[in-house]
Order: C-alpha cells, then structure tokens, then sequence
C-alpha cells in the first residue's frame, strides 16, 4: 500500500462579506487529493481535504516541503503496524521532519489540509464514516447520532442595515438553527447594540440564542466595555474580543465579564491552545474553545490539543470548532464535542454538510458514507474530483 500522487489546487471560496478585521473578497483555499494504489469499485482510492477558511491557499508551502516529503517516504514509514492502513500519526511525524518546533506561521493550515486527506482515506481503507472510526479509536464506543450546530453569520456588508441583518438570520431560523451569531466591532458600540437588539428582536429576546463575534478586535478597554455593554443580554457567548494571542487581555476581560467567552480559532498548535488555557484565564465549565483541526495541523494536532486541554481540567464538551465543514462535524460527533460551527450558504462549496440532511432544532446528522463524507456534497465532491 502505497501513496502514487498528491495534487494540490488553489481554488475560490471568495464571498462579498466582511467581519470586524478583514473581508473575503480575495479569500481562496487549498484542495488537495492523495491517491494510492489501492482500488475501490473500479477506481484509486483517494483522499481528499482542504484547508477550511479564512487564511487563504497554501500551494507554495504545500508544494515546496509538505508534499515532497510525504512522496520521498518509504511507504513502509506512513502505515501502521501489520500495513493495513495508513498511520496519521507517523504520516504527520513525515510532513514534519526538518521542522523547528514554535512559531507555527501558516505551514500548520498546509500540513492541516493534508492531514484531513488522510484521515479520509484512513477511514475509507477501514471502510467506515470518520465519525465512527473515531469514536471507536478515541471516543466512548459509539458517535454522536446528531451534532450541535449554530448559524454564523451576521457579517458587515456594503448598504447592509438591522432590517438586512434581521432577514438573514431569521433565514437561518428557517433552515432549522436555533441558535444564531453575529458579528460585532465593525461599527460603533451604540450601532452593534442597536443590531445587537434587533436580532434579539427575532429570538424571542432571548439572549442564550445569540452569540456575538469580534474578530480579535478590540484592545482591553474596549472589550471591557463592550462586555459591560452587553452583559444585560445574557448572550450564549462573545467571541473573540481581543487579539487571540494575548492571553493577558482574555484574562482580564473574564476578570470583568463574568459570561461565557468563546476564543481560539487562530490558535494553530497544542502548544498556543495549552497556552490559552494556562495562561488566558479561561474557565473550565463556562467558556468555549474554537480550534479549529483543519487549520491547526490538523486532527493529528487536534488530538494533542485536546488530551492537554483536559489535563487542564476542561472537559471535552467544552470545544466547539470553528470552520463549519464536514471534518469538524464528523470529529465534534466522534469524540464527543460540544458542537460544530456552520455557515449556511457562505465559504461554499466548502461550508455545510451532507446534501439531503437538514438542520433540525439545532441539531445536525451524518451520512453513513466511507471518509469524512465529502462524497455526499455534490458541490464540494465535484471540486475535489477536479483535482
Ligand atoms: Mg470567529
């Protein structure tokens, strides 16, 4: 058993909205295959994966080192003892050869897309849906039948006022959410309250049903602030007030606010995640953490991430992955998570989940298919089997 190719492609997830910090007309993402000499129904068995959203292709460091080095192994060194499957966890120690540990940059988005390759096509050469084979491997036995799922959306858009933002989230509604988030710190406080109470306006007025994301943006102060401003609402969660690295300024806004704060989706490595939660004053029980694997090294990396984060003293339910894709639906139903971000109808084709099975009361399902499930998105799996 061995890997014949790896391809990459760049290809456009642009879409005409923008959060607090950047907008995404120009965003593109890394699809890659790795086909082996394996044969299923006719055809190679190949796995696919790609880099979730929101740091752009990484073809150059793809490329370059990653898919060099996975095509110089032996094929001996990439599969596990016995050599009936592919070994994630020596594949990755391959793609990291030669690669100084700390300041992780972007090359954990590129290994990132690799890994969710192999981890589909580990799962298909086991001929199971990932998360099954991961609930077996990691988790307590059986996965999740559904998954926790929120909308996120409530971008800034050119000409977009309350009445725009209350459409779209009560489309969301509508496609079986129950819970909804938004974006926040594009605008003056008193216009986000404003928006803010305009959403609340379409959940009943309750707060538990809307969570609100800054993108990083705000200093101390103006976290401070803002979380004083909005702790009235009883929000389900608020993001990403501050830069995510500075640990300093989430411990004191948790000094301050004492509701839920959710952070770590641009935190790429079981090193900076242990970090947030030794150093970030994030506490066990209420805060949510959103690493999400496909950006961060991928679920090899995850896997780290997650075993040092409940020595910390965190439990499992209390990660809840950004990207709204298939892989962190498949991992948050196999090891047992608190949920999974969605996006409905942006980032596509990479956004959302199996065709044919919908949203129900916030909850989604799986498909039953071999992998991560990618061929049971037709729009996605067309993409995928261009490359
Ligand atoms: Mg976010």
């Amino acid at each position: 058993m061995r890997v014949v190719e790896v391809r990459e492609r760049a290809v456009p997830i642009a879409s005409q909205i923008a959060n607090a910090y950047i907008d995404f007309g120009k965003m593109t993402a890394s699809v890659v295959a790795i086909e082996t000499d394996l044969v299923r129904d006719g055809s190679p068995l190949t796995g696919y994966g790609f880099n979730s959203n929101g740091r752009y292709a990484q073809s150059g460091l793809l490329r370059e080192r990653f898919i060099p080095r996975l095509l110089e192994a032996e094929p001996e060194e990439l599969l596990e003892a016995g050599g009936e499957n592919f070994d994630p966890h020596r594949v990755w120690a391959v793609l990291m050869r030669n690669e100084k540990p700390g300041g992780h940059g972007e090359r954990s988005v590129a290994v990132g897309a690799l890994d969710m390759a192999v981890w589909d096509l580990v799962a298909k050469i086991a001929a199971k849906p990932l998360h099954r084979l991961l609930a077996e491997r990691f988790g307590d036995g059986e996965p999740a039948a559904t998954v926790s799922v929120y909308a996120a959306g409530g971008y800034y858009h050119p000409g977009k006022d309350e009445a725009g933002l209350v459409e779209e989230l009560e489309g969301y509604l509508g496609l079986g959410y129950t819970t909804v988030k938004m974006k926040v710190g594009g605008v003056p406080l008193t216009d986000d309250l404003r928006r803010i109470e305009a959403a609340l306006g379409i959940l009943d007025g309750d707060g538990s049903r809307l969570a609100v994301d800054a993108n990083g943006r705000f200093d101390l102060p103006t976290a401070v602030e803002f979380g004083a401003a909005i702790e009235p609402y009883g929000l389900r969660w608020y993001e990403e007030a501050g830069d995510p690295l500075d640990y300093q300024l989430n411990a004191r806004l948790a000094e301050s606010y004492p509701l839920c704060l959710a952070t770590g989706e641009n935190l790429f490595s079981m090193q900076d995640a242990r970090n947030l939660v030794r150093f970030g004053g994030v506490r066990p029980g209420l805060d949510v953490l959103q690493m999400d694997p496909a950006l961060s090294y991928g679920l090899t990396e995850y896997l780290r991430t997650l075993a040092a984060i409940e020595a910390e003293g965190f439990d499992r339910r209390s990660l809840v992955p950004h990207g709204g894709h298939q892989f962190g639906l498949a991992i948050a139903a196999g090891l047992g998570l608190g949920g999974n971000e969605s996006y409905p109808g942006v980032f596509q084709p990479f956004g959302g989940f199996a065709d044919g099975i919908a949203v129900k009361d916030g909850e989604v399902g799986l498909p039953e298919v071999p992998g991560i499930g990618f061929e049971a998105k037709a729009d996605l799996f067309a993409v995928m089997e261009a490359v």
